[in-house]
């Protein structure tokens, strides 16, 4: 005998009933991969989305370094505060894009660019940025001979002040 399509035969004792086949759980089911395919397509277009996975995608040290700044139809433009890092991006470039496409992301291509964090301008600079410009690093500017005493001094400090720290103190000093 023919059944139904939702119904099922089970057994009952020694005969056995008919029983509705569940249709629900399949509905439910197919919503529920319809709930993760949107939010899946939403994220897969998002740059915000993209911020959230990029340690995860890029990895360390290159996250934290470099940062996707836009993607616009499939282009996904990354940015680089310094050259050595723009340099690392576009060694990385075909392994990062296909990390990027593994993760979901629609990216057709990227784009490496440096740039300049606007963000972070008026926030206090790190000492430790404060300390690798700083003019008597020897080992940054070089060494150089003072107009003034004609000792070896940082490179830094004849670049900036044309003469070393000390003769630039004593005429502080003096003219105090
Ligand atoms: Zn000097």
């Amino acid at each position: 005998m023919a059944l139904p399509s939702n119904q099922k035969r089970k057994k009952f004792g020694k005969g056995e009933i008919l029983q509705e086949a569940p249709p629900a759980m399949a509905s439910r089911l197919s919503s529920c991969l319809d709930d993760i395919k949107i939010s899946w397509q939403k994220k897969r277009n998002n740059i915000a989305g993209l911020w959230q996975d990029w340690s995860k995608i890029a990895g360390e040290p290159l996250a934290s370094n470099c940062k996707p700044l836009s993607l616009r139809r499939g282009m996904l433009v990354i940015g680089a505060k310094h050259p050595q890092w723009l340099q690392a991006l576009q060694y990385n470039r075909t392994q990062l894009l296909a990390r990027i496409r593994t993760q979901g992301y629609e990216v057709r291509d990227l784009r490496i660019q440096q740039y300049h964090p606007r963000a972070k301008k008026n926030q206090l600079e790190s000492e430790d940025s404060i300390w690798g410009r700083h003019p008597s690093r020897i080992d940054v500017h070089g060494i150089a001979k003072c107009s003034q005493c004609s000792s070896p001094a940082p490179a830094g400090e004849m670049a900036l002040w044309g003469m070393c720290g000390f003769c630039r103190r004593a005429i502080i000093l003096s003219n105090e």
